[in-house]
């Protein structure tokens, strides 16, 4: 569509980062284009407009810039989940594996109570680990997980699909 093709434009592609043999989604030059940010935000935001929505919940550090916005767009409130240590009350943690190793993300025990209806953003869902690790942390607490967005989806990687196993609607924008 001419929406994927304006964003993709948008979208710089780093090789070898931040490691050889990785092709890197670059969004900040999309974040830096004031027509091509809008329209990622309007798009994400699109189908929810009207409806109920208690809290975006945003995935450090992308997802924070995408999803204050979204937020914003939407009247909900915003939920920042972090790299373990950053977040100064108590929290809840979950951990999760990378390509190697684990590590952990959490928040804090009370950005969400049971029931509010919250969306999950993100830039880019590559296997989909760390979006559903920021999934378990939110049900935890109760939260509704109306949908998890990104602007970006890798879909050889699998996160679509693994996301969608744990019963979670996922909207994407470019493929
Ligand atoms: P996953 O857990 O789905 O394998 O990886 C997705 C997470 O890693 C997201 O938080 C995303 O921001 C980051 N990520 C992985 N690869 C890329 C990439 O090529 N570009 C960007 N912008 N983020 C990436």
């Amino acid at each position: 569509s001419a929406l994927e093709e304006a964003l993709l434009a948008a979208i710089r592609t780093i090789p070898d980062y931040p490691r050889p043999g990785i092709l890197f989604r670059d969004i900040t030059t999309l974040l830096g284009n004031a027509r091509a940010f809008r329209r990622a935000v309007d798009e994400l935001v699109h189908p929810y407009a009207g409806s109920k929505i208690d809290k975006i919940a945003g995935i450090e550090a992308r997802g924070f810039i995408l999803g204050g916005a979204v937020a914003h767009q939407l009247s909900a409130g915003f939920i920042p989940i972090r790299k373990k240590g950053k977040l100064p009350h108590e929290t809840v943690r979950v951990a999760y594996s990378l390509e190697y190793g684990l590590d952990e993300m959490e928040m804090h025990v009370d950005a969400v109570s049971a029931g509010e209806k919250v969306i999950l953003v993100d830039d880019l869902i590559a296997t989909g680990g760390t979006a559903e690790a920021a999934v378990r942390l939110l049900r935890q607490m109760g939260a509704e997980i109306v949908a998890a967005c990104f602007v970006i989806d890798l879909p050889d990687l699998g996160g679509r699909a693994r996301l969608e196993a744990l019963g979670v609607e996922v909207r994407t924008l470019i493929a």
